[in-house]
């Protein structure tokens, strides 16, 4: 049978956790030769060193000062922290404390046992990540189906009272205004039905950013010309062409999608009768876009949030909408690395700015 010494003995060599001694300083007075592969050092070298002294930069970073100080010095049970491993990586650790009891001696005061949690730190992480994308997943469905229910219900009920006006006349009159009526309320569906698609595209990760090189101001003028017309035949809408038209690399859907959706705001939120400015201005390194309108604008408080999915602002009224294009706007426009600027004043009228690197 093995004397005590040699079963401690064995204990220590062969550990896989490190067990270190610590004086009443919580300097490293013995530790097990398992520091090699849990700090990347031999247990000579971490030997007059503090486990702080282990501790990453970032990590560092992260905690103040006296919170670091108590988490070491008055440890309750077991702390986890970030280390730079000797052969460089970062690893993280947890370490539980154990005192010698009252009047421990002066150099060994205090065992510590460490042990490496990389691995599950990172496996929680990612079950993290993948839980907070399921629940932005369920809040958006949850959205979905109250839009649904409202926006979605208006343009229903005005094709549906076209279609109980043509069962009680048909007069040629009737008919025009009844089917123009209901093919305003069917691209208004299909519009608010192809935002949804884009947003769940953005939140299921399937949008694609294939930059290729483009005129701004062409895409603006085939917008302009294809869709914004057709749907704002009332509003005067003026381009001011750009003095010295260049190329820049760019996704022509995405954009499309942001040209259409500020272009389509800029109209819905103004009086038919009102103007939308829209110039293309090249500078050394970004090309901007910028849309301007003398509408209803947005109060300034809700300026940051209607940039949030679903966001919609108190003073839109009847002006119907689900609340995403601009959502999908701002990430189309971080793909692309620019940014999107907004000044507005209600009554007053809203300027929104794409800049894009070129
Ligand atoms: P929607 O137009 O479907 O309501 P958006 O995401 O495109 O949704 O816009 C979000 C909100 O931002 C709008 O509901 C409105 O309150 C505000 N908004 C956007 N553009 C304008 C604008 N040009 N003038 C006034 N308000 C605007």
């Amino acid at each position: 049978m093995a004397t005590p010494e040699k079963i401690f003995e064995l204990i220590a060599e062969h550990t896989t956790d490190l067990v270190c001694i610590h004086d009443s300083e919580n300097t490293i007075r013995f530790a097990t030769p398992s520091s090699k592969s849990i700090l990347g050092y031999p247990a000579h070298e971490i030997i007059g060193k503090k486990l702080t002294d282990f501790l990453s930069s970032d990590f560092i970073d992260e905690m103040d000062f006296t919170t670091l100080k108590r988490f070491f010095d008055h440890p309750e049970t077991r702390i986890r922290y970030q280390v730079k491993h000797g052969r460089g990586q970062l690893r993280w650790l947890e370490t539980t404390f154990t005192y010698f009891g009252k009047n421990p001696q002066k150099d060994f005061t205090l065992l510590t046992s460490t042990r490496d949690i990389t691995e599950s730190v990172h496996l929680t992480d990612d079950l993290m990540a993948a839980l907070s994308k399921e629940q932005e997943i369920s809040r958006f469905k949850s959205n979905l189906y109250s839009i649904a229910s409202h926006e979605f219900k208006t343009p229903l009920a005005v094709i549906q009272a076209n279609i109980e006006m043509l069962r009680i006349k048909r007069s040629e009159k009737v008919l025009n205004n009844a089917i123009g009526s209901i093919e305003e309320e069917v691209d208004r569906l299909n519009s608010m039905i192809a935002d949804m698609l884009e947003l769940k595209k953005l939140t299921t990760g399937q949008t694609t950013f294939r930059p290729d090189l483009l005129d701004l101001e062409e895409l603006v003028k085939e917008v302009l010309e294809e869709n914004i017309r057709k749907a704002y035949p009332d509003t005067d809408i003026q381009l001011k062409p750009a003095k010295k038209p260049e190329k820049i690399r760019a996704d022509y859907t995405l954009l499309r999608f942001v040209i259409t959706n500020l272009l389509g705001n800029a109209c819905k939120f103004s009086d038919k009768k009102d103007r939308v400015i829209v110039a293309v201005e090249y500078d050394e390194e970004d090309v901007k876009m910028i849309i301007q309108d003398f509408g209803i604008g947005i109060p300034e408080e809700e300026q940051a949030s209607v940039f949030k999915s679903f966001y919609r602002a108190k003073n839109v009224g009847t002006v119907q909408g689900t609340g995403v294009g601009l959502a999908i706007v701002k990430e189309f426009v971080d793909l692309h690395k620019g940014k999107v600027g907004l000044v507005s004043s209600p009554g007053e009228g809203s300027t929104f700015t794409v800049s894009l690197p070129k």
